[in-house]
């Protein structure tokens, strides 16, 4: 069996997080300011907050932006539901825009149309380690006065223009799933230039706790989103060695290239973009037009029953069930397009050169 992805833990990992074990602090502490400076440092802003997840990055945002009721934020369908999941919960409305076909990031010009007096804020995505269009987007939001969060939680290492993913928003998440390029267990990070917000973000993780406060006084209400020690050694471990990660994981990339490029019903991901840099997160690849979304189901199903794992990435938010049973979907047809065609291939640091043969041969054969 060849897994979809798998984490790269290495001895030393072990050994750092069996220290903290052995230490008496397990959250709050040295650990989780290490591993927000690194990022802080590495995405060149001031500020960086170390939270339990992608999700609640991307919550503390909205609630510490006041984001709320009646207000209105672009955002990609096709991406993971925590985008939009995060908007509801402060009882403001994702607004769902199409993509561009060949970057599978949101679409600039789609994202102005959709701009109404009521938007407040776009969320853009760097869908699977490719930037989006920044220049394009980050003169939208200028031009409409709107604030413009970065959910690079796919994306840690890429570049555009030579700035990295995570420095272009008023505010930036990544996350630490253990399917990232590095990962906690469960972790995510809010980066960002304005130290108010970031105190606030610190307060909100923490029960509304502000510096001033004593354990039992809570300025405002806030919610439990702390990472522990132990999740930020690791953190801090895997992130010390993201060259190297980014090297195996493009090196996959380019040997899945060589292997399937010029097949006459495979579309492969951008591999060379002028002015960016891909940190590759999963390896997708896309059926021809050609193909039904059932067809594409059916070859999901014979490449499990093979040993090779792999996914349909992504099921549009605005098709499922927490979202139709709550507004009348929208129509974007080229979400709804890719979506139907997707194939997500095994992807991880050490996937070798005899697996990915194997993974090609029978996906060709498949195809035949
Ligand atoms: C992984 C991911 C998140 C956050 O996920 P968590 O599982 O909550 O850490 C958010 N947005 C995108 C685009 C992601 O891929």
């Amino acid at each position: 069996m060849i897994p979809l992805s798998a984490p790269d833990i290495i001895e030393s990992d072990i050994e750092a997080v069996a220290e903290v074990l052995r230490s008496p602090r397990l959250s709050l502490g040295s650990m989780a300011e290490a591993f927000e400076q690194a990022i802080a440092k590495h995405t060149g802003v001031d500020h960086a907050v170390a939270v339990s997840s992608g999700t609640a990055a991307l919550h503390l945002c909205i609630r510490a932006l006041n984001i709320d009721a009646g207000d209105e934020v672009l955002v990609p369908s096709f991406t993971f539901i925590a985008v939009a999941n995060c908007i509801r919960y402060e009882q403001a409305t994702p607004v769902f825009v199409d993509i561009d076909p060949f970057t599978l990031n949101l679409n600039p010009a789609k994202l102005e149309a959709a701009i109404t007096p009521r938007t407040r804020a776009i969320i853009v995505v760097h869908t699977f380690g490719v930037p989006a269009d920044m220049d394009a987007i980050q003169q939208i939001a200028a031009k409409h006065n709107l604030i413009l969060i970065e959910d690079a939680c796919e994306a840690i290492g890429a570049e555009y223009k030579a700035r990295p993913a995570g420095s272009f928003g008023h505010a930036a998440v990544f996350a630490f799933y253990p399917n990232k390029q590095i990962t906690t267990g469960e972790g995510g990070m809010v980066v960002t230039r304005d130290a108010a917000l970031a105190n606030r973000i610190r307060a909100l993780r923490n029960q509304g706790r502000y510096p001033s406060d004593d354990w039992f006084q809570h300025t405002e209400l806030g919610y439990n989103y702390r990472i522990s020690e132990i999740n930020c050694v690791l953190g801090l471990r895997q992130f010390q060695r993201i060259d190297s990660i980014l090297q195996q994981r493009e090196r996959v990339a380019r040997a899945y290239h060589q292997r399937l490029a010029n097949h006459p019903h495979l579309l492969l991901p951008p591999t060379d973009l002028s002015h960016r840099r891909i940190s590759w997160f999963v390896y997708l690849i896309r059926l021809a037009a050609s193909f039904t979304r059932h067809h594409r189901d059916t070859i999901l199903r014979q490449l499990t029953a093979s040993g090779i794992g792999c996914g349909r990435y992504f099921a549009p938010i605005h098709l499922q069930p927490a979202y139709t049973s709550w507004r009348t979907p929208p129509s974007l047809p080229i979400t709804e397009h890719v979506a139907d065609r997707t194939i997500a291939l095994p992807f991880f640091n050490r996937l070798s050169e005899s697996q990915i043969q194997q993974v090609c041969d029978t996906l060709t054969s498949l195809l035949d």
